[in-house]
């Protein structure tokens, strides 16, 4: 699949993606090696650009599309 990035330019993930910087969110008891229990992911239910509730954004500044990725905004 080729990445798609939202209009500020943070990657669109599925729940069930994984990356080499997956690194697992403190609230997670067990947490998987996917996008749902990792750090950097903020999965959001209304989103204006977004159409479904398992897709999210990855908050990595390295993943983000190269053109935007001056741009460090995402979850504050
Ligand atoms: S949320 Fe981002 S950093 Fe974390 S595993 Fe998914 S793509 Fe990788």
């Amino acid at each position: 699949m080729d990445d798609i990035y939202n209009e500020d330019g943070y990657l669109i993930v599925k729940e069930d993606h994984l990356c080499e910087h997956w690194e697992p969110d403190d609230g997670a008891l067990v947490p998987m090696r996917e996008c749902w229990c990792c750090k950097w992911a903020e999965f959001v239910i209304d989103n204006r650009s977004l159409t479904s509730e398992s897709l999210g954004l990855c908050c990595y500044h390295g993943n983000m599309s190269r053109s935007r990725a001056l741009k460090l905004n995402c979850g504050e």
